[in-house]
């Protein structure tokens, strides 16, 4: 079971998987997929969706079939990765309901990403116990599956260390070493770990309505780059502009390559010559963000293609989800089953136990 090769990783189905989602953490899938080191379980978190969206199931059942899409899109391959729908698998159910035993209140009022995201959805004045729970619920998932890797953006890094300290709770309170405690996989590059949105203020995120979706069309592709938050201060062409928080220049940092400038924009060698152009003036935001324009869509070009050739082949994916779903339950029941023996609530398989009823 303690494998130590196995990946979990997930997304919330409230919505279609953007850039951020992509550099942050689906790229890294991919990568590791293509290894073919690992054991890689990609799960769509239903029950999380749920725990800000109990009004509106309606809406998480349309997304599952869209991640997919998405998911298929970017290159994660049914050979080679394990799909499943988070709220189809029991132990992911049961797990959370020992833990939970092993967390203060305290630690879970502490989590700051929590803490952001009740202030982001209104919670403060009536949170849902399962909203405040859910870091506990994503302990589950990662145990459940023996998970040793996470592949995620940095929001999840205080999830990956609520899940260390179950983790060392439980193997310290059942004196066992059968939890294996997880490891964040961050993206290569710094300016992924928490991309940004295409105001330029914050993270890129469904709920805050600033992404650039995979499935855009070119022309909303075009017309959000073309939108985009600059410096405020680049008034004029010849103003010295700033390039370290300037949003346009963060997405060519993360997606452009030199063989980029040498098809659109042969002016300039790479990156670093076109940044010290904006910085000491002369250079407009509107050729920048045609450029960038370009970037991305040669970027997306392939994605889009993927998609359409999946979305005709819409039953196949029900088939590959319902059949990664299956082996995940299966596949976890194994681990629960030893939770439970190791906690000693195994009663009608315990012969020292039916011995009480001798
Ligand atoms: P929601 O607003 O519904 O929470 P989200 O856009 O934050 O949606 P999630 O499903 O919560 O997306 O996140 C899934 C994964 O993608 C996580 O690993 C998260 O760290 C990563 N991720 C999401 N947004 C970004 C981002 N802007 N930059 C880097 N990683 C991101
Ligand atoms: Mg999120």
């Amino acid at each position: 079971m303690n494998e130590n090769n196995v990946i979990l990783t997930g997304d919330r189905p409230t919505g279609s998987l953007h850039l951020g989602h992509y550099v942050g953490s689906l790229k890294k899938r991919v990568e590791l997929q293509e290894t073919g080191k690992y054991k890689q379980f990609v799960m769509i978190a239903d029950i999380q969706a749920l725990t800000d969206n109990a009004d509106n199931p309606k809406k998480i059942r349309e997304n599952i079939m869209e991640i997919m899409l998405d998911y298929l899109a970017i290159g994660l391959d049914p050979n080679k990765t394990t799909f499943l729908i988070q709220s189809q698998i029991p132990a992911l159910y049961e797990l959370p309901m020992f833990y939970s035993n092993l967390v203060t209140v305290a630690r879970l009022q502490r989590n700051p990403t929590v803490k952001q995201e009740i202030k982001l959805r209104n919670f403060e004045k009536s949170l849902p116990v399962g909203f405040m729970n859910y870091p506990i619920s994503q302990a589950a998932d990662i145990t459940a599956f023996g998970a040793k890797y996470v592949p995620v953006g940095i929001d999840q890094l205080p999830m990956i260390e609520q899940t260390r300290e179950i983790v060392n709770s439980f193997n310290r309170v059942y004196k066992t070493d059968l939890l294996i405690s997880p490891e964040a996989i961050l993206p290569d590059d710094e300016i992924c770990y928490r991309f940004v949105g295409t105001d330029g203020n914050t993270k890129m995120s469904k709920s805050l309505g600033n992404c650039i979706y995979l499935k855009d069309s070119s022309e909303i592709v075009k017309n959000k780059i073309m939108g985009m938050f600059t410096d405020p201060k680049h008034l004029k062409v010849e103003d010295p502009g700033d390039t370290q928080n300037n949003p346009v220049f963060i997405y060519l940092e993360a997606f452009v390559t030199d063989e980029h400038f040498k098809k659109y924009l042969p002016e300039y060698k790479n990156l670093n010559e076109l940044k010290a152009h904006y910085e000491r003036g002369g250079l407009g935001d509107m050729k920048v963000k045609k450029f960038l324009n370009e970037v991305v869509q040669e970027f997306l070009a392939p994605i889009r293609e993927r998609r359409e050739k999946y979305e005709k082949a819409k039953p196949e994916l029900f088939a590959v989800l319902k059949k990664g779903t299956e082996y995940s339950i299966e596949y976890t029941n194994k681990i629960l089953k030893e939770v439970k023996n190791t906690i000693g609530i195994n009663y009608f398989e315990d012969m020292k136990f039916q011995q009480f009823f001798h």
